[in-house]
């Protein structure tokens, strides 16, 4: 049931809109008549705005009542624009200087929409990572927003009860966590209607998955963490399509599918979209071995990541732990500061544990269920991509099966390059 009072709005009904709205109007100058609106939306789910003032500029995103991937044969409830208006402001807020999310303008409920700043110089990474485009901060800002989001959104740093308040918030996101459970965990390995992958070169690899004893069960437990552990509050859908760049800054896009879950699960899905991206390059280099360096930068990449990540992690750890969790009064008080520290190992090493599982179950669903990256998408030549993706799915399957085995992301690089 679409809620009155929304209407989803056009490039020509955007304007009219937007002047009535001073906080709008006031960035944008001008009057409504002199407003420019074009419609940019390349997700699944969204309708986004570029709105053009004689001043500035702003983005509309904008909710629709289903899945626009699907259609309206896929209804999807507009209230997943209020879960990414509320986990921008807590990312924000959570976030130091580098990396960040966009400035928000603007919450409207009733229309589900939220404006925000316009991003005029960055690209979306993924289209980089296609381009071959090498982003030199991108490793420590990442590393340092999902270390910082993830941290002081956690039972490690926030308060007990406010904590506990925002996990029943968040905990109605029903829709979008069904779509990950769903989508990611389940359909892969069934005989969902929606699934498809590049025929019929991975027919085998594809049916295969079904009859896979150790990789259903892997799947299924990597299921239970996400459905059963409200860790901290995670973006959800932190892949290269939701992070936008270029050489000197980055941002944290599109978190509606945001939901108190296990922290790996945000660290595990920009894992598996580099990796994807690392296998796809066979399909974009105009001569084999031309994208040499890009993949060794790609590799680089994944290990600083998660280096920064676990630096900043054990620095919180150290100076921010204000939670229930590992309480000061039993180990730092009296005088046990490794007791403290031995407990952060065993915890990264059952986040690291998480990402790499989560990591492989991303990238099996990419490549022979519903939603497909672009990376691969876009290699033209059947034979060239199928080759492309079934080195992936075996990545894949090697993580999520294999996961508590790996003794870090260097390892993990290695493994890539044997299969490459
Ligand atoms: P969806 O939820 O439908 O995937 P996104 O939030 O990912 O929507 O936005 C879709 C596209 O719109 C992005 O890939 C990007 O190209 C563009 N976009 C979104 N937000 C911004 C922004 N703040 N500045 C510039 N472009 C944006
Ligand atoms: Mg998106
Ligand atoms: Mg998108
Ligand atoms: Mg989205």
């Amino acid at each position: 049931e679409t809620p009155a009072g929304y209407t989803a709005f056009s490039v020509d009904t955007i304007a009219d809109y937007i002047a009535d709205k001073p906080e709008l109007m006031n960035r944008l100058g001008g009057d409504a008549s002199q407003l420019k609106a074009t419609e940019v939306g390349d997700g699944n789910l969204n309708l986004v705005f570029i709105v053009e003032g004689p001043d500035d500029t702003v983005i509309i995103k904008q909710a629709l009542p289903y899945v626009r991937l699907v259609g309206e044969s896929w209804p999807l409830p507009l209230k997943r624009s209020f879960f990414e208006y509320n986990a921008l402001v807590r990312q924000a807020k959570a976030c130091s200087v580098t990396a960040r999310v966009p400035e928000i303008f603007l919450y409207d409920d009733a229309h589900a929409l939220v404006a925000m700043e316009y991003l005029s110089h960055h690209i979306i990474l993924r289209k980089g990572l296609i381009a071959g485009t090498i982003y030199p901060k991108i490793a420590r800002d990442l590393g340092l927003f999902m270390a910082e989001t993830l941290f002081r959104t956690s039972d490690l740093h926030m308060d007990a009860g406010e904590k506990k308040k925002d996990v029943a918030l968040f905990s109605d996101n029903v829709e979008l966590c069904d779509i990950t459970e769903s989508l990611v965990f389940t359909d892969p390995y069934h005989d969902a209607e929606l699934n498809s992958w590049t025929t019929p070169q991975l027919d085998k690899l594809a049916l295969g998955l079904r009859s896979d004893r150790d990789l259903k069960i892997a799947a299924s437990q990597m299921k239970q963490r996400f459905v059963t552990h409200t860790e901290a509050l995670v973006h959800g859908d932190l892949h290269s399509g939701s992070v936008m760049v270029n050489a000197d800054d980055t941002r944290v896009i599109d978190p509606e599918f945001a939901f108190y879950g296990p922290m790996g699960f945000d660290v595990g899905a920009l894992i598996a979209n580099y990796f994807l991206s690392y296998f796809s390059q066979a399909g974009h280099e105009p001569e084999p071995g031309a994208r040499n360096e890009y993949r060794a930068w790609i590799l680089e990449t994944i290990i600083e990541t998660w280096d920064v990540f676990e630096e900043r992690f054990r620095e919180l750890w150290v100076n921010e732990r204000t939670g229930v969790l590992y309480p000061r009064s039993i180990f730092e008080d009296q005088g046990d500061a490794i007791g403290a520290e031995e407990a952060l190992n065993s915890f990264l090493k059952q986040l690291q544990e998480d990402t790499i599982g989560f990591a492989g179950a991303k990238m099996i669903r990419r490549l022979v269920g519903l939603a497909h990256v672009e990376d691969m998408q876009s290699i033209e030549d059947p034979d060239r991509r199928a080759s492309c993706e079934a080195k992936a799915l075996a990545m894949g399957r090697e993580l999520l099966v294999d996961r508590a085995k790996f003794t870090g992301m260097k390892q993990l690089c290695e493994l890539a390059k044997r299969i490459e």
